[in-house]
Parts: structure tokens; C-alpha cells; sequence
């Protein structure tokens, strides 16, 4: 039989979701039964499989690799559907793990007549099937023309049916993380690509100091107490400080606060962002390896000799906070105010018995809240703050309208907007003994169905303006030696993220070479600033962007510093593919 290579791929990503996928449908429905409304979602997930392994395949199978590739997944598939089916289990990497660690005894538990049946139907027959087709024969241009084509139709198909079912997907990438991992083979496939990564990559995680020659100058004889809030989902155009009409800054408007307008976030989702705002690479030059190899913020502040504490009621720090004291407040043990979950107040207290301890030195504490993370936003609040209703009670975003979704996160600011209050109250007790302050910014934005798109994480360069342009507030003690009057001024310039690391040394006034003045957005273009040291003179000849330092240039030629960069790019590409249609958040 004598077919084309796109039929061929076609067939087999259709015999994929009809043979091999009854794990994942059969956990689908039971969280989105088979009643009317679903049917359509239901439908979707089934097209839109085909659609991603029908692109996995283009891409994968070229020329007479075609067939072996084919062939090889058939078989990997059959024992993968059979694990899932019989097992309920899903192969992640550190199955994969097991499986390369098990010894033939261990494994020979494992063998069944049924595995048989599964390996020989599901398995070795299609191979062989597939192994008699015969592929027509075309020219290298023709069959990269003819990729290219499939390619972007089965790119477009999978897009057209996440913005038809946005509400559904949103909370299927969101709540329902677990039911990806049945998708066959496509997950098994992600987990041995993580799997070869991880293994190759972990022994080069050498983490580069940076600012070792931070200090606090011997004129500086203040102490200063910052309570940097590391806000979640929070836009900009939802703080009415910002012009929302809602009042949803009932406290804040009390204080003498100073709300950025314009404020963008480097990433649009918590992984990116935060390892991002504490890093000394603007968004453009960050990767997650730099963020893991280099040393942050925090780092330098400890350089200097600051406290540094991170509590944090988020998911983690991801990877900012290894160094550094770092308490859960997830838990509740630890969390004090939790009811169906920990709030975000209980990271407050016990602060100031921990200030008390702190007999000398400047202090930072990073509070990384909870704030407006969806889809359940009516779960970020007491019931107290249940003033915008209806809100939408649910994570299922599909049984909401738009309005009610809208009510939900705007009382979930609300709530953040209590917190940041007690923040400043707590500081404001502290203001006699220290020069206090307190910064927040949002790590990310949020779609709240705009353009029929929910939550974030939206890739940066095709993200609307809501998942980047961000919530941020500034709020100084009388004691705190700064013009609030030119800071107000400049409060509606665009800043960003990338202002964060440069900023928050000038407020500690901390002496580095690796502190650039024009990005600090309090002293940038300040007058009034004392001398510059010789090193802040240097570094601000030098472009904006271009991180300072030398143990940060890459390429230097030290072993061990470059290993991983060069062991990553052959899996790069597969690994990104899987990663996107897997819609990772
Ligand atoms: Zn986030």
C-alpha cells in the first residue's frame, strides 16, 4: 500500500486518540460528565489531541525516520495505555526514574498475559502495519513545504478551540492540572524529555555570586525596616487608586501611599516573574538557568549585611529564597488565620517579634501572598469582603458570567488592599525606631475574559497589556529620608520589574558595583542623592540593560559554568513543543 507521509501521520494520530487514550477521557469525564453543555468541550479535547500529536508527528517524523519513529511509539504507547488502564498510573519522570533504576526481577513481577495482549495489539501490530505502508517519495522541499503547512493548521486548529472553549480550558489547565498527564503518548514523552534534562543538567547548578562587595556606607547610620509585598494577579486597572471606578482601595486612600500607574511585569506567570523582578537581568536577558545560576537581590542585601526573611503564602519562592531564612505559611501549623485556606494577614503575625530579635542591621521581609490567584478567587477572601456581588463561587469559570468572575477578583483586592493597610500600620509602629517602608508589586496581570481569555501565562510577546501592566504601591514612614513630592511626580512614568533589584538597593542605600542609579526608580535623576561612589560613577556610564560584574559574563571559560547550556539544545526544541501543548499553566 503506497500512501503520503502526511496520511500516514494523520491515520495513526487518529488510531493515538481513539485506542490509546481511554485513561485520560475516562478521567475527563468524570469532572466534565457527558451532559449537553459539556459535549461541545468534550468534543474539542478529542479534535484538539489529534491536533497536537498530529503536529508532535510532523515534526518529529522526517523521510525514512518516518516508519522507526512511528513503530517506536505504537509500542511505547500500547504499555503506556496499558499501565494507565490497569495501574492507574501516569508516567512522569520520576516513573521514569523507577523504571530505569528497576532490575529484571522487578520488572518481571510486572509481566502479565494481558501486558502481552496490550503489547501485541496496540503495539506490535500497528508497527507492523506501519512497517508495510509504503511513503511516497518527495523532494526535501516538498515535504518541508508540506510540514510547514501542517504544522500551522494544526497550531491554528488548537488555538480556535482554546478561544471557543476559553472558560473551560481555563479551568482544565488550571484546576485540573492531573488529567494532562493521561494524554498518551504525548505525556510520557514530556516526562523522558524532563527526565533527560534533569539528569543532564543537575550537575552544573554552580550559582554565580553577584554584588560581593555590597556595603552599607559608614554615613548611613539608620537603621531601615522594608516590607517588600510580592502581590499575585494583580492589575493595575482593578486598584481604584489607579482610576477604577470601584472602590476597591477602601484602606490605601487613607494613607499617604504612592501608586505606580504604569507599572509592567517582566513575565506573565509567577515562575517567570518572580525569579525575574529579584534578578539583576532585565526581562529581556533572563532565563530561568540564569535565574538559578546567578545570585539575587537578596544575595547582595545579605552581602551587605541586611536581615532578610521570606515568608511566603504563595506556592514558593521558586528558587529566589534558598539562601535565606524562609518560612511556609501555606501550612497551617505555621499560618495562624487560615479557614478554608491560609490568609494572608497570618504572615503577619509574630513580625514584630521578629524585628524585636533583630538587635542590629537593616531588615528586609518579603511577604509573598496569595492576592487575586484565580480561578478561585472567591476563595481569597474572608466572607467580610464580599462587597461586589454576585461573585462567582466557583473555579469552573464556564457556570460564571463574566460580571460575576469580575465581582470575585475585585473583592479579592479588596481583601489585598486590608492587607497592605495592616502592613503599613505595622510599620508605622516601627517608624520611631527605623526608616520604614513598604513596596509592592504584582508579579503578573490577569485576563479576565477579555478577548474570551482567563487567568495568565500567555506567552509575553502575544499576552494582552492585562496579564503585564500590574498593581504597584510605594509607601515611606515620616523618618524615611526621601522627596516623596519628585516621587509623586514621576509616579505615572512607565517602570517595570526590572527597576525592582536597583531600586531596593538605593533605598538601603547599599554601595555595589552591581547597583545602576538610572534604573533605581526613587534616586534616578535625584539631585539631591549624596556623591556618588566611584563605582555607582562607573557603572552608570554603562548601558541601562547590560548586566554589571564580571563574574556575570558567560563564556568565560571556567569549567563547569557552561555545561548545561551546551547539553540543553538538542531536547530544547521537543521539549518546547511538549511544554506548549501542554499548555504548562
Ligand atoms: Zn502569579
Amino acid at each position: 500500500m503506497k500512501t503520503s507521509q502526511t496520511t500516514l501521520h494523520f491515520g495513526s494520530a487518529l488510531a493515538f486518540v481513539l485506542f490509546y487514550n481511554t485513561a485520560f477521557f475516562r478521567h475527563v469525564v468524570t469532572v466534565y460528565p457527558s451532559s449537553l453543555p459539556n459535549l461541545g468541550f468534550l468534543a474539542s479535547l478529542a479534535v484538539g489531541l489529534a491536533a497536537i500529536l498530529m503536529l508532535l508527528l510532523t515534526l518529529i517524523g522526517w523521510r525514512f525516520a518516518t516508519k522507526p519513529i512511528l513503530a517506536l511509539l505504537f509500542v511505547l504507547s500500547a504499555i503506556t495505555a496499558y499501565f494507565m488502564n490497569n495501574y492507574d498510573v501516569v508516567i512522569d519522570h520520576t516513573m521514569i526514574q523507577n523504571i530505569t533504576q528497576t532490575n529484571f526481577k522487578e520488572a518481571a513481577d510486572l509481566l502479565s498475559v494481558k501486558l502481552g495482549c496490550y503489547a501485541l495489539f496496540l503495539g506490535i501490530l500497528p508497527a507492523v502495519v506501519v512497517s508495510r505502508i509504503e511513503i511516497k517519495p518527495v523532494s526535501w522541499e516538498k515535504e518541508i513545504l508540506t510540514k510547514a503547512r501542517v504544522a500551522l493548521l494544526c497550531v491554528l486548529v488548537v488555538l480556535g478551540l482554546i478561544l471557543l472553549f476559553s472558560k473551560f480550558y481555563a479551568s482544565f489547565f488550571r484546576e485540573h492540572k492531573p488529567l494532562r498527564y493521561y494524554t498518551n503518548p504525548t505525556y510520557a514523552l514530556y516526562s523522558l524529555g524532563k527526565y533527560l534534562n534533569r539528569t543532564f543538567t543537575t550537575a552544573s547548578t554552580v550559582v554565580r555570586p553577584l554584588g560581593k562587595d555590597a556595603h552599607i556606607p559608614v554615613t548611613d547610620t539608620d537603621r531601615e525596616l522594608i516590607i517588600l509585598v510580592v502581590g499575585e494577579a494583580a492589575r493595575a486597572d482593578r486598584f481604584s487608586l489607579n482610576g477604577y471606578p470601584r472602590p476597591t482601595n477602601l484602606f490605601l486612600q487613607q494613607e499617604d501611599v504612592i501608586s505606580f500607574s504604569n507599572m509592567y511585569s517582566s513575565g506573565t506567570s509567577t515562575a517567570f516573574s518572580v525569579p525575574c523582578m529579584f534578578s539583576i537581568y532585565p526581562r529581556d536577558q533572563f532565563s530561568e538557568q540564569k535565574g538559578k545560576n546567578t545570585e539575587n537581590l537578596l544575595d547582595v542585601l545579605r552581602h551587605a549585611g541586611v536581615n532578610v526573611l521570606w515568608r511566603d503564602n504563595n506556592s514558593d519562592s521558586k528558587g529566589v529564597a534558598l539562601r535565606v531564612p524562609y518560612q511556609d505559611y501555606k501550612q497551617p501549623g505555621v499560618n495562624t488565620v487560615c479557614e478554608d485556606e491560609c490568609r494572608d494577614e497570618g504572615m503577619l503575625v509574630g513580625l514584630q517579634e521578629y524585628i524585636d530579635a533583630q538587635q542590629q542591621g537593616d531588615i528586609l521581609i518579603v511577604l509573598h501572598q496569595m492576592g487575586n490567584h484565580g480561578p478561585a478567587y472567591f476563595k481569597r477572601y474572608p466572607a467580610a469582603y464580599e462587597r461586589f456581588t454576585p461573585a462567582c463561587q466557583t473555579n469552573q469559570l464556564n457556570e460564571c458570567t463574566n460580571e460575576e468572575i469580575g465581582n470575585a477578583y475585585d473583592n479579592a483586592v479588596l481583601y489585598t488592599d486590608a492587607f497592605l493597610a495592616r502592613v503599613i500600620a505595622l510599620l508605622k509602629k516601627n517608624s520611631p525606631r527605623f526608616e520604614t517602608a513598604m513596596v509592592y508589586v504584582s508579579d503578573h496581570g490577569e485576563s479576565l475574559g477579555e478577548y474570551g481569555i482567563y487567568l495568565h501565562g500567555l506567552p509575553y510577546a502575544m499576552a494582552p497589556e492585562t496579564q503585564k501592566h500590574i498593581a504597584s504601591i510605594m509607601w515611606f514612614g515620616d523618618s524615611f529620608k526621601i522627596d516623596k513630592q519628585a516621587l509623586r511626580d514621576k509616579a505615572a512614568s512607565r517602570f517595570s520589574h526590572d527597576n525592582l533589584f536597583h531600586t531596593l538597593l538605593g533605598l538601603f542605600e547599599i554601595e555595589t558595583a552591581v547597583y545602576n542609579q538610572q534604573l533605581d526608580i526613587v534616586h534616578n535623576g535625584s539631585e539631591q542623592r549624596r556623591e556618588p561612589s566611584p563605582a555607582r560613577h562607573m557603572v552608570n556610564q554603562k548601558k541601562a540593560e547590560t548586566p554589571s560584574g564580571p563574574q556575570l559574563l558567560p563564556a568565560d571559560g571556567r569549567p563547569g559554568y557552561n555545561r548545561s547550556s551546551t547539553l540543553v539544545p538538542p531536547s530544547l526544541p521537543m521539549w518546547l513543543l511538549i511544554q506548549l501543548a501542554l499548555a504548562k499553566r
